[in-house]
């Protein structure tokens, strides 16, 4: 949002509808909250707005997890504050309401995550909704603030571990599933207007339905088990892309591979594995067998071998050795795979591992970060060299004069890579075109449209 002099409310003084601006910080998941709290303004009346200057509120969505979100999400209140005065926080970064109120004593209200009614009574006590029944309605399928062919759909929240270096749990709570109905319905509402891309996640998608006992409900004529793959299937069946985040890797994992190869859904699979060492796994308090893992995988890409793996690792735990670094960067060599995040670690406040012995210097996390992306770097170049001379259909997310970019099944939204279409300068965002890949480097893809 572009920073301009504070303002005040001023749609009183005028017919027009109540205005909010909106600063969403953090990951997908916090995305997603921001869409329920605006699709939920909306209905009522409000307008959203994309400067400081039009809004007469402006709503921060906070993320809390590392200390930099967490300064991130302090100066994005401060900045909102200079440019606008009148400032809602909510998010993650909500359970700290004494900090934000040290630092910015300012903000009109705090919540936290997932506290969608105390939002929107904090936005009708500093301002109110218009009462004008000639206000647009908001879609049924909500207001949503990704591109519209592609949606995020949210189907838990919180967590049952306990992973050291992590205080989802305490923010979040422990897992909570929607029923298979619930993310069904939304999903059919969000497929008639026109997605094509469904992004599923949650804290733990591998986890969906374990606090529900897999309960089924109704979704039109059949029952739907609360359970990962089941409803993987169920989605699966729209006849658009379904791609699966944030999976802990649970055992029966396995049995949505073969629904990847059957084409149900992407072969895609976000996993974060965290780290190969199985001391350092421990003291993370995450399953310690990482030679499994690689045994797991090579059986993935038997049973579909078109798998895309993605992973996140955080290197620089607390005791972490140079020979547990080596075997992580040993582990990558060997399972290979296609998209990989790197943190170094970073204490975050009330985190268990905070009060772990061998605490790291900056500079050693942050060597070993830059080696493991360098391997990762080598892999990720030579598995995509693999698809050069291969046609892939490739959903176009954003058309310029010179071309368009999209994604594979192999490539998330934001936060992996993109493939260019060279003579795509007639094409539509949300289209799927055949591409015959002509080109990679270590990220992204280079392609032309294939004759049919
Ligand atoms: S599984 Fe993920 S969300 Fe749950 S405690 Fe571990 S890192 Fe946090």
């Amino acid at each position: 949002m572009p920073s301009t002099a504070p303002r005040k409310a001023r749609h009183h003084a005028s017919r027009q509808p109540p205005r909010i601006g909106l600063v969403s910080l953090g990951c997908p998941k916090a995305l997603v909250d921001s869409e329920r709290i605006v699709s939920r303004l909306r209905a009522e009346g409000y307008e959203l707005v994309g400067s400081y200057d039009e809004a007469d509120l402006v709503l921060v969505n906070t993320c809390g997890f590392l200390d930099s979100a967490r300064a991130e999400s302090l100066d994005a209140i401060g900045e909102a504050l200079a440019a606008n005065g009148r400032v809602i926080v909510t998010g993650c970064m909500g359970v700290e309401a004494d900090l934000i109120r040290d630092r910015h004593p300012e903000v009109l209200a705090i919540t936290g995550p997932h506290q969608y009614e105390q939002v929107i009574a904090a936005v009708h006590a500093h301002l109110p909704p218009a009462h004008d029944p000639k206000l647009d309605l908001v879609p049924p399928e909500g207001l949503r603030l990704t591109p519209r062919h592609y949606a995020y759909l949210k189907i838990s929240e919180g967590c049952n571990h306990a992973c050291s270096f992590c205080i989802i749990p305490k923010l979040r709570g422990p897992l909570c599933s929607r029923p298979a109905r619930e993310v069904l319905y939304e999903a059919e509402r969000l497929v008639r207007a026109g997605v094509k891309e469904l992004l599923i996640i949650s804290q733990d998608t591998g986890a969906y339905g374990v606090d529900l006992r897999h309960a089924p409900s109704r979704f039109r004529d059949r029952e739907v088990r609360a359970h990962i793959v089941d409803l993987a299937r169920a989605l699966g069946e729209f006849g658009v892309w379904v791609r699966l985040h944030y999976v802990y890797p649970y055992p029966h994992v396995d049995d949505l591979v073969p629904l990847m190869n059957e084409g149900a859904i992407l072969p895609y699979l976000d996993i974060p594995f965290q780290h190969a060492s199985p001391t350092v796994l421990r003291a993370m308090r995450r399953p310690a067998r990482q030679d499994r893992m690689l045994e797991r995988i090579r059986r993935w890409r038997d049973i579909c071998p078109e798998i895309a793996i993605r992973s996140t690792f955080v290197v620089g735990f607390p005791g972490e050795t140079e020979r547990d670094f080596e075997l992580l960067l040993e582990w990558l060599e060997e399972a290979e795979l296609d998209r990989v995040g790197c943190f170094a670690y970073e204490d975050v406040a009330g985190a268990a591992a905070n009060h772990l012995p061998g605490h790291l210097p900056e500079e050693v996390k942050e060597e070993r970060r830059a080696r493991l992306m360098a391997v990762q770097e080598g892999i990720s170049r030579r598995r995509l060299a693999r698809r050069v001379g291969q046609d892939m259909a490739v959903l176009i997310d954003e058309v310029t004069s010179d071309g368009a970019f999209g994604r594979t099944y192999a490539d998330a939204p934001e936060i992996d890579g993109r493939v260019f279409v060279e003579d795509g300068e007639h094409l539509k965002p949300g289209e799927i075109v055949w591409v015959e890949i002509t080109g990679s480097d270590a990220h992204d893809l280079v392609g032309e449209l294939a004759e049919e």
